[in-house]
């Protein structure tokens, strides 16, 4: 069950892209190779920016900006093949450029990269973002970059180069059907692999029939 979707502007998002060794918190605990949230800046400069994520959203102290209109989604209801890919960090689905978004204040339209998914073990805890210090069982990302840029490692160095919509899942009594094909997709992308190998390493799968439209938080 989708709950809500946030809209981050993710200059901090290149610490996800960069693919280097960075850590959760509870990672460092288990694994001491990795880097945690303390020294994140040392993966990239810009984790020791003001404007981080994730956050834990406080909802008394949320003010509506008026300015906010809803995200518009332009070809999210075209069914696409994708490729699956265990980065290391997460599973990853490369997204087509027609799909794209726009609204919620975005200075222009942005159009999809990618989108990755955050989970926890047996439906415990795995979302990154908190909201009122609750985490979530999962959290998925869809990465948009404005559509003057060809790809993500040149959108980051605009400070307003990538968009990311936040989704946040909790398990329910009924199965999403249209979460199948990432689902069954997901049995070959057990071994984490930044290669190109398409034949061995990925899957083909459908998804998105359907909108993916869930209430905004505002
Ligand atoms: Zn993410």
């Amino acid at each position: 069950m989708q709950l809500a979707t946030v809209l981050f502007l993710a200059a901090s998002f290149v610490k996800f892209a960069s693919g280097a060794d960075w850590c959760y918190q509870s990672q460092v605990a288990c694994n001491h190779t990795c880097t945690g949230p303390d020294t994140w800046g040392v993966v990239s400069q810009q984790c020791n920016g003001g404007a981080q994520s994730p956050i834990n959203i406080v909802t008394r102290k949320l003010l509506l900006d008026e300015r906010l209109s809803p995200i518009q989604l332009t070809g999210y209801q075209e069914v696409f093949n994708g490729h699956l890919i265990n980065n290391g960090h997460s599973v990853q689905l490369d997204l087509p450029s027609s799909l794209k978004i726009s609204g919620g204040n975005l200075a222009t339209k942005y159009k999809a990269v990618q989108l990755h998914l955050h989970w926890g073990r047996d439906g415990g805890s795995g979302s990154e973002h908190l909201i009122d210090g609750e985490q979530f069982p999962m959290e998925m990302h869809i990465v948009h970059i404005k559509e003057e840029h060809n790809s993500l490692s040149q959108a980051v160095k605009d400070r307003a180069g990538v968009a990311v919509l936040g989704f946040f899942f909790q398990e329910s009594g009924s199965s999403n059907k249209k979460f199948d094909s990432i689902i069954n997709a997901l049995n070959f992308t057990t071994q984490p692999s930044k290669s190109n190998n398409i034949v061995s390493l990925y899957s083909s799968c459908k998804v998105l029939s359907s909108p993916l439209v869930v209430p905004a938080l505002g």
